[in-house]
């Protein structure tokens, strides 16, 4: 069992709502927004109660550069500063 647990980032303002990172992780940690933000795009947001395992797929299939996965210290909360990307 691992120590670790991971936060995931969408950056919205490089999302353009694809879905190839919904499509590709397996633990539905994201989905796509129904309600379009600002720019009218449909982004991809985070499930807050979902758990992340830092496969990193996410991170391989945007195309945009859009998500960004953090280690973060399970006892303490605090990031460890090394974004796994
Ligand atoms: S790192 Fe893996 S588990 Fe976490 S959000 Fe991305 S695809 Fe899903
Ligand atoms: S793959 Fe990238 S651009 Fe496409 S929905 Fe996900 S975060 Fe947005």
């Amino acid at each position: 069992m691992t120590d670790r647990r991971f936060e995931v980032i969408i950056l919205e303002r490089y999302c353009k709502g694809c879905g190839l990172c919904v499509a590709f992780c397996e633990h539905g940690k994201l989905v796509i927004d129904p309600r379009p933000n600002k720019r009218g795009v449909q982004a991809a947001v985070v499930q807050p109660d979902v758990e992340c395992t830092g496969c990193l797929r996410c991170t391989a299939v945007c195309p945009d550069a859009a998500v960004e996965v953090f280690r973060i210290g399970r006892r303490t909360g605090k990031a460890d500063a090394s974004a796994t990307k």
